[in-house]
């Protein structure tokens, strides 16, 4: 599953220069110009991580950077990485204050952003729950092993993928076009069916031993793990 970031900065061209090096290595990238469509983006399309300039202009009075870093942190526990040009001792204790996992001092060198940001993921993930469960669904982000029950389930990395983005997204109805961005990794174009054949395999695999099903189809939109009906 690719990891998505969020960059919010109102310097059109730092903004460009990040997306374009973080799309490289292959993140998906949000951006925003401002704190309050940034807060808005985070809310539609929870981020894996989000780089946070400091001076932002105050499009509501009072939500630069540290505003929407307090905000952000209010929301859920996402790495935020700071960009900021102060770089006194006073400046980057507020920051941190503020829930802020790291800082960058501007200029910077895109390897070190991306090293940075490396090492938050690692450690947002080292943090997150080794195994997702639902129901008598479980799987394990370490070994990548299923289990129904206790009945183990083999996946292919594909198999895996799918199921692991229904897993962190339990109840929430996901449309194909998510699905197929996530997983896949390009958008979704034309009149593939990649997406029923997949959905198909893992529901002979999680079903086959006549337990209920727990991949629903939503007709005209796409998929939800929800309890059985
Ligand atoms: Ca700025």
């Amino acid at each position: 599953m690719r990891e998505r970031i969020l960059i919010i900065e109102d310097e059109e061209r730092i903004l460009q220069f990040l997306k374009r090096g973080l799309a490289y290595e292959g993140y998906q990238v949000d951006t925003a110009l401002d704190g309050s469509i940034g807060l808005d983006l985070a809310r539609e399309n929870p981020p894996d991580l989000v780089i946070l300039d400091w001076m932002l202009p105050e499009v509501e009075p009072g939500l630069d950077g540290l505003e929407v870093c307090r905000r952000l942190r209010a929301g859920g526990d996402v790495p935020i990485l700071m960009l900021t040009a102060k770089d006194t001792v006073s400046d980057r204790v507020q920051g941190l204050d503020a829930g802020a996992d790291d800082y960058l001092v501007k200029p910077f060198a895109l390897d070190e952003l991306l090293a940075r940001v490396r090492a938050l993921l690692r450690r947002a993930k080292r943090e997150d729950p080794r195994v997702l469960t639902f129901e008598d669904l479980r799987l394990d982000t370490g070994t990548h092993l299923a289990f129904r029950g206790e009945r183990p389930i083999e996946l292919t990395a594909k198999e895996y993928e799918l199921l692991e983005l229904f897993l962190r997204h339990p109840r929430q109805v996901l449309t194909r076009e998510q699905i197929y961005d996530q997983v896949w990794g390009y958008d979704f174009g034309g009149e593939s069916n990649i997406i029923e054949v997949y959905v198909r395999y893992l529901r002979q695999k999680t079903e086959a031993e006549g337990e209920p099903r727990l991949i629903h189809t939503v007709r005209g939109v796409g998929y939800v793990l929800r309890e059985p009906t």
